[in-house]
């Protein structure tokens, strides 16, 4: 499955990397650039919140550092569409046939990821690493793709996981109870490390692709591949089996350390909180590899870039789930509002009356993370809070169309929660299917779509109005 290329018969996918998105975003006016010399500390992650949801920022020598910092490089919805070359609306429908269709990456010899090498290593003096939220207990790597192989079979898996630096050659590492853990518990049972790399500087749809929220065993970068329509490069690690993507910027190589855990955290997260300091497991590095003119991606916790990623491939899969129990469901978002995780919105094409609460108990189920549930109708556009508070406003009565779950399994990052224990809420804000058409119409001024203002408005309108007021 994982043949070598033959250079002559394949074409290259080297143009599908981070550079040339970066040079896209310039070209169309979505790239700042700082003044040399902006700090790791506080200061580069300060200037990349204040251009979210506007730039990509490229922080050139970093306190003084030779390889420059790229951040935001996801501004919204559109440009995460837009790089993988597709519109808006058809972004979950992609991201849904990738995750089906997966396409198997080729393996290549050479590799611009590994023009430099490093074997003795020192992360903070090799690496421009900085430190993003004010009480994050240091510099952390947070935009690395953590590739790991399943030790009895070689399959490979991608994810991201927030690395603190713990000394020249050491990173703490939180893993969550999925692929990486399960690969690294199999590993340290027989008394071993756990072979990885982190891959920092790739195309955007690597990123995204290492968030679905795959079986294991499934292998993300297949469905990076099925998401662009070509198989990605990959390289072989150069003191490990691991396999990486041979456009990256940096690749750092290493082993998840058996029977060892270090204190990891605070550290800033999607809920707009911290996630606490505990024992976790650690990294030892043995290897830094990277392009002559490496380029280091950061992304700051809790941050747009952090809830974009979070956000679509969630919804694609609630959606994959829900439409295959029920026919109605058309489309989902998970809010900013509501983190990008705990507070879904599904809009139905409603044919029958009590099936949103059925949905509703269906998304519960879809992720443990939902905790907030809002059926609306196929009127209300689901990206704007606003109309979605108009249909729970016009549409919803508590007493009738309200359930609540006790007692269920939450998010531990929800402060509120009781250490991961919550409620669930869902609301139907659908009108009823028999209702009356005048009762739920909503009004409208017949041709405020067709106005053309240019054809309407005068160009003067301050000389106009002397005109008519002359007094
Ligand atoms: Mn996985």
């Amino acid at each position: 499955m994982k043949a070598t290329i033959n250079p002559s018969s394949a074409r290259s996918n080297a143009s599908l990397n981070l550079r040339n998105w970066l040079s896209h975003l310039a070209d169309t006016d979505r790239l700042e650039v700082t003044r040399d010399g902006i700090s790791l500390i506080d200061e580069l992650a300060a200037v990349s919140k204040r251009l979210e949801n506007r730039s990509a920022v490229l922080f050139p020598k970093p306190d003084g550092h030779a390889i420059p910092v790229v951040s935001n490089i996801f501004m919204d919805r559109g440009s995460i569409a837009e790089s993988i070359g597709i519109s808006e609306k058809d972004l979950l429908k992609r991201f849904q046939s990738a995750v089906r269709n997966r396409l198997p990456w080729v393996e290549v010899k050479d590799a611009p990821a590994q023009e430099v090498v490093h074997r003795k290593v020192d992360l903070l003096k090799q690496l421009p690493i900085p430190k993003h939220n004010e009480h994050d207990s240091g510099p952390y790597i947070t935009a690395a793709l953590l590739i790991a192989r399943n030790p009895k079979t070689g399959v490979q898996n991608v994810s991201i996981h927030r690395c603190q630096v713990n000394g020249p050659d050491r990173i703490g590492v939180l893993l969550l109870p999925r692929h990486t853990l399960h690969y690294f518990k199999m590993a340290e049972q027989s008394g071993e490390g756990l072979e990885m790399a982190l891959v920092i500087g790739v195309h955007p749809a690597y990123i995204l692709a290492s968030q679905a929220i795959a079986a294991v065993d499934e292998d993300e970068m297949e469905i990076a591949g099925a998401l662009l329509g070509e198989p990605v490069e990959m390289v072989k690690c150069l003191t490990n089996n691991v396999r990486v993507p041979a456009s990256a910027e940096i690749v750092i190589e290493g082993r998840i350390l058996p029977n060892v855990r270090e204190p990891e955290g605070p550290f800033g997260e999607f809920p707009q909180y911290y996630g606490p300091r505990a024992d976790r497991e650690v990294i030892h590095v043995e290897a830094i590899t990277h392009r002559k003119d490496a380029i280091f991606h950061t992304i700051v916790g809790g941050g747009v870039e952090h809830l974009l990623l979070g956000e679509i491939p969630r919804e694609a899969t609630l959606l994959d789930h829900l439409q295959r129990s029920f026919a109605s469901v058309r489309d989902v978002r998970l809010t900013r509002g509501g983190t990008c995780r705990y507070h879904l919105v599904v809009q139905i094409d409603k044919t029958s009356n009590g099936e949103p609460k059925n949905i509703i108990m269906g998304a519960f189920a879809g992720h443990y993370d939902v905790k907030q549930v809002v059926v609306v109708d196929m009127d209300v556009n689901i990206d704007d809070p606003n109309e979605v508070e108009w249909a729970i406003a016009t549409r919803f009565q508590a007493d009738r169309d309200l359930l609540v779950v006790s007692g269920a399994q939450g998010s531990k990052l929800d402060p509120s929660s009781d250490g991961g224990i919550s409620a669930k809420m869902g609301l139907d804000a659908t009108k009823p299917v028999e209702a009356e058409l005048m009762k739920f119409k909503r009004i409208h001024v017949t041709g405020e779509e067709a106005v053309d203002l240019s054809q309407v408005l005068v160009s003067d309108p301050k000389a106009a109005l002397a005109n008519i007021v002359k007094g």
